[in-house]
């Protein structure tokens, strides 16, 4: 039958295609375009990302014009921009394969993610293909989380539960942007231990917003360890931090002037950076920092989630058995499909030579004897990178935070 139709179209000396339009106007959305064949219905793309603000990996594409069940191609190209590492310009282009997934993310509303057939990789682009459905297509590196998908977040989970999820402003950008965050905390919980969960310090890693809606969702629902965490914690959690370069479509990572997870210092670039120091410090005054954890998505190879975390020789022996406690709940939690690499890396002198302003390595320094600081990478290049993946990664960390809390 496919065929059959096949070769009825190739009959239609002019088939009526609707001509292919691609736009990046809204939030989030980036690409340039480098042309569109309305004859072969192919459109070729490339990041739009300024280097300037991160890594130009990250793409996001509004395509109108391919009808109902039709086939068309997005050929995507990585940006040829000169791209920044350590800190300067490298005067060369990013390797591209930041920029290709196996699979890209695909919607029909804006809102219900899942991925595309499989890309055809060849050595300079990769070719996804495209089916048309009843409107507009959304086509992603990964599943899109901006600050409305925060703002639903917030809006659903205040009305699920009034009484114990408060939202609060973090801070305004230096764009002047709300940076927005929830609180999850029942009566008495201004004694209790205090778990500081933060994502998208590079705005490109999507899937890191992901995890943390998975986690909110999961501590505020039935499980039994979900009702003992709430019970027990005082959960802060920030789904976007560079919400300015989430917005704008850039990929955040190593920025001008500086990445924001090498922006922990005495003198932060970003407010949000230094808003969250600020409590983070009141919270280790009240004596009751027990978890910091920084969400992030890894390199295209990195098919496991990992943790990253500071040198253990520089951390306090109850710190430093407190995190070997955690991470052996998350080994046990995170199981497959996206399960968690049993050792975690460590980020000292030899990973980057700003080591020392990584969140963590900050919260190490300035939090209590007992905290646990880890930044969790969560694969984004397998079949499980998909927002149902995020969440379910985001609801096992859940239950390991849970093991971890209740076990002190
Ligand atoms: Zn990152």
């Amino acid at each position: 039958m496919k065929s059959a139709l096949i070769l009825f179209s190739g009959f239609c000396a002019l088939p009526a295609f609707a001509d292919l339009r691609v736009s990046t106007d809204f939030e989030g959305g980036s690409a340039t375009v480098d042309s569109i064949d309305e004859g072969r219905r192919e459109i070729r793309i490339r990041p739009g990302g300024d280097p300037a603000r991160g890594w130009p990996c990250w793409w996001f594409v509004r395509i109108e014009g391919i009808g109902k069940g039709e086939a068309a191609t997005l050929v995507l190209r990585g940006s040829e921009r000169p791209a920044r590492n350590n800190g300067q310009d490298t005067g060369k282009p990013l390797s591209p394969s930041w920029a290709m997934p196996a699979a890209a993310a695909i919607s029909e509303d804006g809102v219900t993610w899942r991925h595309t057939e499989l890309g055809k990789r060849a050595t300079d682009h990769i070719a996804y293909p495209l089916v048309g459905g009843d409107g507009p297509l959304w086509v992603a590196w990964g599943p899109p989380f901006t600050s409305r998908e925060t703002d639903s977040l917030i809006d659903a989970t205040s009305r699920l539960r009034p009484e114990i999820v408060k939202a609060f402003e973090l801070a305004r950008t230096r764009e002047g942007r709300p940076v927005r965050g929830l609180r999850i905390a029942g009566p008495g919980s201004e004694d209790r231990p205090v778990v500081w969960v933060q994502a998208r310090q590079h705005a490109w890693e999507s899937g890191a917003s992901w995890v943390a809606r998975g986690l909110v969702e999961w501590v505020l629902g039935e499980e039994k360890e979900a009702v003992r965490l709430r019970e027990i914690a005082e959960i802060h959690v920030i789904p976007i931090m560079d919400v300015d370069r989430v917005a704008t479509g850039d990929g955040g990572k190593e920025s001008d002037p500086r990445d924001h997870n090498r922006d922990w210092t005495d003198s932060p670039h970003y407010p949000e950076v230094a808003a969250t120091q600020k409590k983070l410090l009141a919270f280790a005054g009240e004596n009751r920092l027990a978890v910091f954890l920084d969400l992030h998505n890894p390199g295209a190879n990195d098919r496991r989630p990992f943790f990253f975390v500071g040198p253990p020789e520089l951390l306090p022996d109850l710190a430093r058995s407190n995190r070997e406690r955690f991470l052996s709940f998350a080994e046990a939690r995170l199981d497959a499909p996206l399960s968690l690499e049993p050792a975690p890396r460590v980020t000292g002198a030899g990973y980057h030579p700003l080591w020392r302003q990584i969140s963590g390595q900050w919260v190490n320094e300035h939090g209590n004897p007992f905290t646990m600081a880890a930044c969790l990478e969560t694969s984004w290049n397998t079949p499980h990178s998909t927002a149902a993946g995020y969440l379910s990664v985001g609801a096992k960390l859940g239950r390991a935070l849970s093991d971890f809390l209740n076990s002190r």
